[in-house]
Order: structure tokens, then sequence, then C-alpha cells
């Protein structure tokens, strides 16, 4: 297992830094190879391009790929149901996968090791090297998550402790008895490691010696990284990661905004509707086709997460687009004029006025155009000046981040919104 020799390299590997011209040379190269490779060896690939019409040859770069369908994970549950037990989509010999996982549904996904090194990147951005002395807090159980970022942290040069999850008290323990520099789990679960260590009566700065944490599988709120950061000064990362294609497929670097894809895998960000690929800073589902190696055949897999993507350079010197981080399921959002609102991410815009107590967003047709209202709710009694100037500072902030203007801003008395309510009403009618 190849180690990072020197720890004062700030970049993993040659990819991070690689110019746009090289990148898509890069990507040019891979992608129709491992898409040669599927379509000969993986059964279900070769039936899913047969169908849509679609011969190997025609993928030759990523605009290519909105040619075939999106293959989500009720897709591989009922393929690995009608074809047992990989669907069709294992494209090597099975004497040569060395693990096979379990996700739910439930689905088998063959890993080979060998190769891998998307999460030992994502560590290394965050800055686990050589010296660290790592709780790996996730499974080691059936999924890939233990296991690999296991590996991953070794591949840094780090010291890894296979605590699996569950038992705080131990995991305190020996955070405390091992000098713990560096944990890997979610944020809420490095929150309540945090509680309990302070019930028992420690401090954590004085009597723990945690200095970065990493996490997955659970966005980080930044109220949440602001604690664990100033008050209690851990430095924190994020990375993005499905289990289905067995990866990281997207990190933060010490810039932390935003997080770096990964240019072991192509990923889209399309309209979950038509497949269409999207522009930056539009909202969609991410899809994602692995180029990184030739064991799962799986291409075009749709993650039902929503999110968008910034080109542009990143202080840190790292080159690959940046995805703005995961703000709903593809269920939770609706299309107006064109644009996914998600109910999520305007929460967070209106919420953050503290006036407000509850909102519901209504989308309407009116004569064949759709329209957006925005009902507010306000904590208290407000003047009408003052609604006129929450409702300019509301459009002022909304419409950067949700990428369209609401027609109309109504206030509602208090009480109006029911407790239990839904934050998009979609009205619209289509007959
Ligand atoms: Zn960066």
């Amino acid at each position: 297992m190849a180690v990072k020799s020197k720890p004062e390299e700030e970049f993993f590997d040659k990819l991070e830094t690689m110019s746009a011209e090289a990148r898509e040379r890069y990507v040019n190269r891979k992608l129709p190879q491992t898409i040669k490779h599927a379509y000969q060896h993986a059964p279900a690939v070769k039936k899913i391009f047969n169908e849509a019409g679609v011969c190997p040859e025609q993928i030759r770069k990523i605009r290519d790929l909105e040619r075939l369908p999106i293959t989500r994970k009720t897709d591989l549950i009922e393929l690995q149901k009608t074809d047992p037990p990989y669907g069709g989509f294992l494209a090597i010999p099975v004497n040569e996968v060395d693990r096979i996982f379990l996700s739910p549904g439930p689905i088998y996904e063959p890993v080979q090791h060998a190769g891998i090194k998307w999460f030992a990147k994502s560590f290394w951005a965050a800055g686990f090297r050589k010296g660290d002395v790592v709780i790996n807090t996730f499974t080691y159980h059936m999924s890939p998550a233990g296991i690999l970022f296991h590996e991953a942290l070794r591949d840094c040069g780090a010291t890894a402790i296979p605590m699996g999850t569950g038992n705080t008290d131990i995991q305190g323990q020996t955070m405390r008895d091992l000098k713990v520099t560096g944990f890997v789990g979610t944020p809420s679960f490095l929150m309540s490691l945090i509680k309990r260590a302070e019930e028992m009566g420690y401090n954590l700065r004085r009597d723990f010696s945690l200095k970065r944490a990493w996490f997955t599988g659970e966005m980080l709120a930044p109220s949440l990284r602001n604690t664990f950061e100033e008050d209690y000064r851990i430095d924190t990362a994020q990375a993005y990661a499905v289990t289905e294609t067995g990866g990281a497929l997207a990190y933060e670097c010490r810039g932390k905004s935003g997080m770096h894809l990964m240019d072991e895998y192509v990923i889209e960000i399309v309209d979950p509707e038509t497949g269409k690929q999207l522009g930056p800073e539009e909202v969609g589902e991410i899809v994602v086709t692995p180029i990184h190696n030739k064991v799962w055949g799986v291409v075009r897999f749709g993650t039902g997460d929503l999110s968008s993507y910034l080109t542009g350079p990143c202080p840190c010197g790292r080159t690959a687009n940046r995805l703005t981080g995961i703000i709903g399921r593809t269920g939770d959002a609706v299309k107006v004029r064109g644009m996914f609102v998600v109910a999520r991410q305007a929460e967070q815009i209106i919420l953050g006025f503290e006036e407000i107590s509850r909102f519901q967003i209504l989308v309407t047709r009116p004569e064949q155009r759709d329209e957006m209202t925005l009902k507010i709710e306000l904590k208290h009694k407000t003047t009408e000046e003052d609604k006129r100037r929450l409702g300019k500072d509301l459009n002022k902030k909304f419409q950067p981040v949700c990428r369209i203007k609401p027609d109309r801003i109504d206030f509602v008395d208090t009480g109006t919104i029911p407790e239990q309510y839904q934050k998009i009403v979609d009205e619209r009618s289509w007959k």
C-alpha cells in the first residue's frame, strides 16, 4: 500500500491540479474506455445501450452521456432481483473481486481495493497525515464505509482505530487514552461524543488532543461547524459519497467553499425529468459514472441528491469544479419556470430573517405561466413600511440562491400557516 512520503505536499495526486484542457483530454480518454469495457462485459449495460439505441462508440465525451437513461437505486434493486446476484453489472470475473459490500436494498456491490485512492485524496485534502491517530466511527459491517475509510487513512500515513458505531463511553475513553487527533464519522455523532465527554467531567480542549474531523453521510450545518471550529478548535472537512458507486464523489479542501469533484468519476448535474445536463449554479440531480476502475459497470447512476456546481479558481490550487453541497432530494423540489426550487434551500434563506416564524411557497399557473408566491408569517405585528422593507430584503437574498424571483410576497397573520404543513405547495394543473 503506497503511503505518501512527503507530508508537506499539498496535493495527493496530479489529477487534482490538471488544467481545463488536460482534464478534458483525460476524461475523453477514460470515459470511452470505461464505457467500452462495461458494454462488453456487463450484460445489463449492453441491454441499456441497446434499448436506448446507442452504441458504445457514440459515447466519446461527457455531453454524449445525455443519450443514455439514468439508472437509479430502485433499478439496481429490481435488476439484482431479476438477474441475481449483481443485476448484470459485474464487469470482471467474480474470482477477481476482492470484497463484496451490502447496501440497503439490499444491493450487492463488488469492489476491488487495488487502485482505490479517492477517499485518501479527500482525507489528504482535510489535512490527515502520518502522526495522526484517528478513530473511524463508521460501521465495518457489510457497508463500504468502515473498511474503505480505514484503508484510506492508512494511505495518508495516519494510524487508524477501527471503532465502528455506538459505545460513546468507550469511544470517549479511547480518544483520551490514545491521544486521538482525528475523528471520522458524522457531525452529529461527534457532537454526542463531545457532550458525553463533558458529562463525564472532561474539558475537550484541555483533556483531549482532537485537532481535525472528517465528515460524510450527513451535511454539516454551518452553525455546527462553527461550534466545532470556534468552541472546540477542531478543524472540519466534509466529503460527499455514494455507496452504490463505491466512493467519494466530492471533497472539501481547506478553502471550505464547495467540494471539489473527484476525477475518478464523471459527475453530471442534470434535470431529473429529462436527464439533460445543466450549467454552473443550476440546481439538478447528481448523476455519476465511475471511470476509475472496471469492476462495476453502472453508467449514469442517479443519486437522487440535488446540488449545483461552481466553476472558477479555488484558493487551494485544485482545479476541479466544486459541488455546492447537498440541498435536498429530487422528491423535495418543484420546478418553477425551468428552475428547481428546493424546500430546504428556500428555508435557509427565509428563516434566516428573525422576524419570520413560518413560510409556505405556493406555485400556481395562471394563463400558462408559472407563478411563485411566498406566504410569510411574521412573529410580531409589523407596520406596512417594515413589511415593504422586509419584502425587498427577502427578494434580494432569495433570487441569487434559488435563482428565481418570487412573483409575490404575501404577509399573513400569525397562526395562518398550520403547524404541520408542506413547505412547497404545487397547485398547478397540467390539463
Ligand atoms: Zn479548493
